[in-house]
């Protein structure tokens, strides 16, 4: 890999190695002729001031991040003050060095807005949700936005859980969230969508939070997940016959967002979309 005189752009996270990025960005900085690379940073957590330190002598031009960094990197970054509400929502998946001004994004929530509305409108819909991390933020974030009726969250993170309706409680407070305390307090059944934001479903000796009999054929599942591209709540969904996505698409989409954050152009969505899709 030659990238020498190239402008470095990465992911940093850990771990990293599995991640897909690098091929979506890649494929794009190639197909529009940039001279840029994609790299993946495995920065565990005590690394990472160092990281930040050194990150205009190693000419990084822009990052995304992932877990267990999306909160963390906060305190090295400016935020981006033209985006509504991210100084509440606190959880940064892009990051620009400007001239050594590191300007903090978040692309999970258009990543996730684009890909969910392609396939379901939450709009006036009840949601159950999994995790109340970065992801979630994001997640919740997005959904209010797009107007869902009321949105019941389940995390065994208690002080993540409440971090989130307090998120919620600054940009709105009038807005219906809540907190439950088990799986079966979410009664799904009665929801028009599931989406889950924990990491529950990556490997494979993972349960699944729910059993068949929790769920219905006209609910829809979104797992951020996306490999395995099908996690055992998607099998579920599957059986039951109810319709599902990973998410592939919102990985595919946040890309696009951060791409143009990053160099400017409009991204070659066709080529990421192919980078992403041959090699899962
Ligand atoms: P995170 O910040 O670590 O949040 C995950 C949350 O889930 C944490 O609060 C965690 O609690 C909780 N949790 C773990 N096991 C649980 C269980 N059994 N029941 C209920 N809650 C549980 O991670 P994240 O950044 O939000 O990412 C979450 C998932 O979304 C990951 O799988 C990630 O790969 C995926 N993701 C996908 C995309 C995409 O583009 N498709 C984008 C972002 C994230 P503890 O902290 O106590 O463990």
């Amino acid at each position: 890999m030659v990238t020498k005189n190239k402008k470095i752009f990465g992911l940093i996270g850990y771990p990293v190695k599995h991640s897909l990025s690098a091929y979506m960005h890649n494929a794009a900085f190639e197909y529009l002729g940039l001279q840029a690379h994609y790299e993946l940073f495995e920065v565990p957590p005590p690394q990472l001031e160092d990281f930040f330190k050194n990150i205009n002598t190693n000419n990084i031009y822009g990052l995304n991040v992932t877990i267990p960094h999306k909160e963390s990197v906060m305190k090295f970054v400016e935020l981006d003050f033209d985006s509504t509400h991210i100084q509440h929502i606190r959880a940064i998946n892009t990051i620009l060095n400007k001239n050594g001004k590191l300007i903090g994004y978040n692309t999970d929530i258009g990543g996730f807005s684009l890909d969910l509305l392609e396939k379901f409108n939450p709009q006036h819909k009840t949601v159950a949700l999994f995790g109340a991390g970065g992801a979630a933020r994001a997640v919740v974030y997005a959904l209010y936005k797009l107007k869902a009726k009321e949105i019941y969250v389940y995390d065994i993170n208690r002080e993540k859980l409440g971090s989130l309706l307090e998120m919620m409680k600054k940009i709105d407070s009038s807005y219906p969230i809540f907190g439950v305390n088990s799986v079966s307090d979410l009664d799904i059944k009665q929801k028009d969508l599931l989406i889950n934001a924990t990491p529950v479903g990556m490997k494979e000796t993972d349960p699944c939070l729910i059993d068949e009999s929790m769920i219905h054929k006209n609910i829809f599942i979104y797992d951020l997940i996306y490999n395995p591209k099908e996690t055992r709540l998607l099998k579920l969904a599957k059986q039951v016959k109810a319709r599902y996505s990973n998410g592939l698409g919102m990985l595919l989409y946040q890309g696009i967002l951060a791409f143009k954050l990053f160099t400017g152009r409009e991204a070659p969505e066709e080529v990421m979309k192919e980078a992403l899709w041959s090699h899962l």
